[in-house]
């Protein structure tokens, strides 16, 4: 089994702002592992800070774990995160590794996890915008997805008569879509409290984060009182933390990207269904190839939010498609994507 590394500089067609900051664009880290015959491919997208610095380090690191022919995917999983790898990286391994198995197998990989494919739609993001730019930028994104869904990120440093003045431009313009709230864990207590019960009266479904990670005391006295259910986002890495927080939110927001792949991705879920919580799956800045291994497990949740690629300009990636706003996997082995050659 050889490993090899490509980066890709990726840019975003329309710039993401959520609480915390701005994000134009990224590095992201494409891992291939073949065993002579088949290619897997697996994609690191941790997001803006990434730079080819810490690419060089992850690869290094993921070199370092030296011979893994004859390890299962479990156990390389084990490997890789018992050598303190980041996340995302372990995430590109993990995820090489089932596009690997899948072609091998001859199958893709939503059959290789016994699932069908997703039924839910994906939403787009809007992200903190001036009203004028919201009113103009939604509908552009909701071409997308056949305006079924829309998640405006909250969390306006101006404050929360600035977030309200967001939602309402987004609302005036998104159609039928279904609305839904981020604030990236942007509010105080008492200003969650007053956008949930604000929010709740306005059309939106759910928020997601409304108190910064670190917050989860104050997140209990929320949750008693909450008017709109409750997901956890960036509380959320791996499936212990859900356990941990299954008193204090209605579901959870896995991404690959904090899972480290698929492979703890499938235990998050079974934990967070045994804590009778609602399920989402969400990205962070992957292109077709990472948010195709998302599709792949769509059918598992209850939310989806698998839009970063439909954000690249270009994707460097294809093999997916979107079917009335639902981004669907490929039928091809393994994850079914690939670069496209530049
Ligand atoms: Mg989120």
């Amino acid at each position: 089994m050889t490993l090899s590394f490509r980066t890709v500089q990726v840019t975003k067609k329309f710039p993401l702002r959520i609480s915390r900051g701005l994000s134009t664009g990224s590095t992201n880290l494409f891992v291939f592992v073949s065993d002579g015959e088949h290619t897997g491919i697996g994609e690191c997208a941790p997001g803006t800070g990434f730079d080819e610095t810490l690419a060089a380090l992850a690869q290094q690191q993921l070199t370092d774990l030296g011979d893994i022919s004859g390890k299962s995917i479990a156990e390389v999983y084990a490997l890789a995160t018992a050598a303190g790898i980041d996340s995302g990286a372990v995430a590109a391994l993990d995820i090489a590794l089932w596009d690997l198995l899948g072609k091998q197998a001859g199958m893709p990989l939503y059959r290789i996890f016994g699932l069908g494919k997703p039924t839910v739609p994906t939403s787009v993001t809007i992200g903190i915008e001036p009203p004028e730019v919201v009113r103009e930028r939604v509908p552009e994104l909701l071409k997308d997805n056949n305006g079924r869904a829309l998640k405006i990120k909250l969390g306006n440093k101006d404050g929360i008569e600035a977030d309200k003045a967001g939602y309402e431009a987004a609302r005036e313009v998104a159609g039928w879509a279904m609305l839904r709230v981020d604030a990236n864990g942007g509010w105080s207590l008492e200003d969650a409290k007053h956008m949930i019960a604000w929010l709740a009266e306005r059309g939106c479904d759910y928020v997601e984060q409304p108190l910064v990670r670190g917050a989860e005391d104050q997140l209990a006295e929320l949750f008693a009182v909450r008017r709109l259910q409750i997901y956890l986002d960036e509380s959320i890495r791996v499936a212990a933390d859900v356990a941990r927080f299954a008193d204090r939110c209605d579901g959870v927001n896995l991404k690959l990207m904090k899972t480290g792949g698929l492979t703890e991705a499938l235990r998050l879920v079974a934990v967070a269904r045994a804590h009778d919580l609602r399920t989402m799956i969400g990205c962070m800045g992957e292109s077709s190839v990472s948010i195709g291994a998302g599709a792949h497990i769509g059918a598992l949740f209850d939310h989806i939010d698998l839009d970063s690629h439909l954000n690249l300009n270009p994707d460097p990636a294809e093999g997916l498609t979107v079917e009335n706003g639902i981004v669907m996997p490929s039928d091809r082995p393994g994850l079914g994507v690939e670069l496209v050659k530049s």
